[in-house]
């Protein structure tokens, strides 16, 4: 990590974090260093919701902060506002829910038109045809296309590592499948205590599928203080004696990059070595809070496989098609039968199946070589690499709005993305901070004698390098509804989870410090019941 923002007075070195003068509780400061980021005009590629248009009940054709109607044609004045209940507000909410559902990119509609227009004008050939002029390949290219684009942002060898299909949960049990194979001695998952409810029961009724129980195959990884819910951090020295101590019972160890709740991020490079070298057979990851969000290098760290959405922080839009990587190490395959392929899952290396020649998989047509995928050949050859993990013919549409929302990426780095979240999420956690120590809601719902309490107290690392853009605030017991109310009221969208968090993620693509300033001013009025 490095420092691009000259106001900080204290640069920050890896591992530690910015520091702020005492004027930095100005918008002035907020403005500031907006205008000292390098990549603030990416937010002119997003269309963030505003205050008038969160309050829309009714199709009006009309989008966010544009004048004009999608057509070109300009909104003629205020009649595009009937049915609104406000259309006083036009400007842009403070948009903090990136790690929920990320705003939407300009160019995802540009390249939807692409794909109807391709689509209606020659139909069926579309599939192996690419108009010229179109940002879209022909739609059996388009997922290698969107893996081609992926490579910074999981840190993938090469496109052959990655595909996009399906949507996360169902892509969890495809590897699942293939890297979760049970013996009598080796059987266990090693998961997190609390995972994402998905999360949770895929894995449980993968152990039900094999005819094991959660109650003897679930291995839960708690934290080190599971009794304090202001510090439900799970230190890697834990993850790691876990890992020791059933690493020889172990089929799979499978964690989240981020924990969605607490916003913790991992050390997944030791995490996955040690598992390695302890010799679990299987080491996956699930990233839907950490593509996009913080750097990954999972072909060099060694990871069996990952699995993302790419709705979150990828903003391809809602249940958009998902990301898998599946290590390089896994892509070999024996055309002919060796009687002695490996099959020892001790070895912790390429688990190939004797009879097929490959890693075993559920199959589908779209796994076969896109060489002999329309032989209609009853034998099942699949692609090499990730791609051979596909089953179906993916949507299009799909496809293209993942296409549009890597291209952001692609004019970026994940490097650079990283440093500035870094400097947004510390100027946050900065300013939250500050709210602590001058007391702000220390008496809100209190009668008195029971003041002093902090009104929240923030439960994400205070280390930058456990945690990616997401902060959680954890409120003290009774405040959340009346909170998140004010919050809406203000402007904010963010994410309250029951019974006292809210998580807020202010993302480096669209957001920007003063974005940062105006959530902890709406925050602080809620707070104080204003
Ligand atoms: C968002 C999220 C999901 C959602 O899964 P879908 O299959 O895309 O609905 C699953 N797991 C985790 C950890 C998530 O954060």
């Amino acid at each position: 990590m490095s420092c691009d923002f000259p106001l900080l007075v204290i640069t920050f070195r890896a591992g530690e974090k910015p520091e702020f003068p005492a004027d930095a509780k100005s918008i002035d400061y907020a403005r500031q260093l907006d205008a000292q980021d390098k990549l603030k005009s990416f937010r002119d590629d997003f269309i963030i919701p505003t205050k008038a248009s969160l309050k829309k009940r009714a199709l009006n054709n009309s989008i966010p902060g544009e004048n004009k109607l999608p057509n070109g044609e300009c909104v003629n004045g205020v009649s595009q506002h009937e049915g609104n209940p406000s259309t006083d507000d036009d400007t842009q909410s403070i948009y903090f829910v990136g790690n929920s559902l990320g705003a939407q990119p300009k160019c995802i509609r540009t390249h939807l038109d692409a794909q109807l227009e391709t689509w209606a004008s020659i139909g069926v050939n579309g599939h192996f045809t690419s108009l010229q002029n179109s940002p879209l390949m022909a739609w059996q290219d388009m997922a290698a296309d969107c893996a081609q684009q992926s490579l910074d942002l999981v840190g993938a060898a090469s496109p052959s590592e990655v595909i996009y299909m399906n949507t996360l949960t169902v892509n969890l049990h495809l590897m699942m499948a293939s890297f979760y194979r049970p013996t009598e001695k080796r059987h266990k998952i090693i998961a997190e205590w609390k995972p994402f409810p998905s999360d949770s029961y895929a894995i449980a009724s993968q152990l039900q599928w094999h005819g094991l129980s959660p109650s003897t195959s679930l291995i839960e990884v708690h934290p080190d203080h599971p009794e304090t819910p202001s510090s439900l951090s799970i230190s890697t020295e834990h993850i790691l004696s876990v890992i020791d101590e059933h690493a020889d019972s172990t089929a799979l160890l499978l964690l989240p990059g981020i924990q969605y709740y607490t916003g913790q991020l991992f050390d997944m490079a030791r995490i996955t070595a040690h598992a390695r070298a302890r010799g679990i057979p299987a080491v996956g990851w699930d990233l839907a809070h950490a593509a996009g969000n913080v750097e990954l290098r999972l072909h060099d760290w060694g990871v069996d496989f990952a699995v993302w959405c790419t709705y979150k922080y990828l903003n391809a839009g809602p249940g958009a098609i998902a990301g898998v990587f599946v290590h390089e190490r896994h892509h070999h395959h024996h055309h002919h039968h060796h009687a002695n392929t490996n099959t020892n899952p001790e070895s912790g290396g390429t688990a190939v199946d004797d009879t097929l020649g490959y890693r075993h998989r559920l199959a589908g047509w779209y796994g076969a070589d896109k060489t002999v995928r329309f032989n209609m050949a009853k034998e099942f050859l699949p692609a090499a690499g990730a791609h051979g993990w596909q089953v179906s013919n993916p949507s299009a549409a799909d496809l293209a709005c993942v296409r549009a929302a890597l291209g952001v990426f692609g004019r970026t780095s994940m490097r650079e993305l990283r440093d500035k979240a870094v400097v947004l999420t510390g100027y946050l956690e900065w300013l939250l901070n500050g709210l602590v120590e001058d007391g702000v809601g220390t008496s809100m719902g209190r009668t008195e004698g029971e003041e002093g309490e902090p009104a929240f107290r923030i439960i994400t690392p205070a280390n930058p390098l456990e945690r990616g853009s997401q902060l959680s605030l954890l409120l003290r017991e009774g405040l959340l509804e009346k909170v998140s109310g004010k919050l809406a009221e203000g402007g904010v969208v963010c994410d309250a989870r029951k019974p006292d968090v809210i998580r807020v993620a202010p993302v480096p693509l669209y957001c920007g410090f003063e974005d940062v300033w105006g959530f902890v001013e709406v925050f602080k009025r809620a707070l104080e019941g204003a």
